[in-house]
């Protein structure tokens, strides 16, 4: 039995409402307690109704309560929202009223955890409501909204039916070989459809390479020797950029310091702290600095000074990138150009000149448009993008036995394997320790 907690849904701040969520069992009782409005045990479900919180006499606010009677809900509980005003203090006050009254504080992700147990989202579609909020671009907001209309538990689930399906015919042909319609299960049987599961599977990491950084950013760095311009050159992008360079804390990984969003690309900026600090200290850390922060991004804009030749230092930097994709941006160009590179672009961090030639070129190589072309056949983040890969090694060890003619019992425990891995994306096959992890990384009140 689930029990009535509540905690505020709004973000930390004064504002013109702050909405307080309670869900649970008694949630219509524990707030009749406290609203002097219309009862709300009589009132219809997804109705809003006025009136006050009094607590000791006092009235403490103005508020609408939202109602919701389960199960059509958002965690298939009964559930309240209180609007109240979007003060700290007052909303804070509501707030420790409610556990007065019997609520109980609710966890990070509580809400979502509870739409998923209740069974109204599976876990891709709870994923894809953090999705949504931490959401910077309109690709991003557009597959997280379709992830959320359940496109990647349909598209999981078509893969599960087909795997159970061969997994029912070996069982069948194993257990009542003499039913009529229990076909032949022999190696050649099963080839062509294990095959054709790893290829779609295939087709679904690939198209995931670009998909999974679409939605959550392309960990980006910003590498050069010291003077070449560029912090000048972070901030002509942050002047074309939409959003603020922020933190923003359990939705992004830890190495990244920021990011920002130059049209439908959002750059995850990892170690900028070769930017930050003074020249005096640049100096002495240089190359070595740089080597980390190469490691950790998956796309380098590597600056270079073209008023002056190439040094031992640039070449260094040239060759260490050599196998990442890069952009090669020669700086500087308003003043006597030095340097001449292939597939390098050319611009003046000071004079704010070449801006769209990088962003055509960021938009070229990181191919995000693409998405729009893969048919829904693709991953949001890396956690599915695991577990397909789990699936899809134990469909490759199955094909192998296949070949090898291992006895076919043997074989069905690779394919169900493969079938449990991706009953982890969506959540129907979840240890509980998992799920309280995954909870854990979402917004208080959500
Ligand atoms: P960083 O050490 O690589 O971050 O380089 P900075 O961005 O601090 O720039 C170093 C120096 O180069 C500063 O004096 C900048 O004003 C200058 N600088 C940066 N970009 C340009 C440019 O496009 N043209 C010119 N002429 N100077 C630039």
């Amino acid at each position: 039995m689930q029990d009535d907690i509540c905690a505020i849904s709004t973000p930390y701040g004064v504002g013109a409402i702050s909405i307080i969520r309670c869900s649970g069992p008694n949630v219509f009782n524990l707030i009749n307690k406290i609203f002097k409005g219309k009862d709300l045990n009589k009132v219809k479900s997804h109705t809003i109704n006025y009136g006050h919180i009094v607590y000791n006499d006092k009235i403490i606010d103005e508020v609408l309560c939202n109602v919701y009677i389960a199960p059509h809900s958002f965690d298939g509980n009964n559930m309240v929202e209180i609007n109240c005003h979007g003060g700290i203090f007052v909303t804070n006050k509501i707030l420790s009223i409610l556990l007065d009254v019997g609520f109980r504080l609710a966890e990070r992700g509580e809400f979502s955890k509870r739409a998923f147990l209740n069974h109204r989202l599976d876990i891709t579609e709870c994923e894809s409501i953090m999705d949504i909020i931490s959401s910077t671009n309109d690709i991003a907001l557009e597959s997280s909204n379709k992830a959320l209309r359940s496109q990647t538990r349909l598209l999981i689930k078509s893969f599960r039916d087909k795997i159970l399906d061969i997994i029912a015919k070996i069982e069948v042909n194993i257990d009542y070989p003499e039913y009529e319609d229990s076909v032949d299960v022999t190696h050649d049987y099963l080839k062509p459809m294990v095959f054709e599961l790893i290829n779609e599977m295939e087709t679904i990491l690939e198209n995931s390479k670009i998909s999974i950084p679409a939605i959550h950013g392309i960990n980006s760095a910003i590498i050069g020797k010291p003077n070449v311009g560029k912090s000048s050159l972070l901030n002509m992008m942050l002047d074309e950029s939409k959003a603020i360079v922020s933190n923003i804390p359990g939705t992004t990984r830890d190495l990244v310091e920021g990011r920002l969003t130059i049209g439908n690309i959002t750059l995850n900026l990892v170690d900028t702290a070769g930017i930050r600090e003074t020249s005096d200290y640049v100096e002495s850390i240089g190359i070595e600095r740089s080597k980390e922060a190469i490691n950790k991004a998956d796309l380098i804009l590597l600056v270079l000074d073209g008023s002056n030749e190439l040094d031992k230092d640039d070449l260094e930097l040239l060759d260490l990138t050599k196998d990442k994709l890069r952009i090669i941006i020669v700086n500087k160009i308003d003043l006597d150009k030095k340097i001449d590179i292939e597939n390098s672009i050319s611009i003046s961090a000071i004079k704010n000149e070449g801006m769209d030639v990088l962003s055509k070129k960021i938009k070229e190589l990181t191919n995000i448009n693409e998405i729009n072309s893969f048919d829904g056949k693709y991953l949001n983040n890396v956690r599915q993008l695991d577990l397909m890969k789990k699936a899809l090694n134990s469909l490759k060890e199955a094909y192998n036995s296949i070949l090898n003619l291992v006895d076919i019992s043997l074989i069905e425990i690779d394919i169900k394997n493969a079938f449990d891995a991706l009953g982890e994306i969506t959540g129907e096959v979840s240890p509980d320790e998992l799920i309280n992890a995954l909870f854990t990384k979402f917004c208080l009140g959500k």
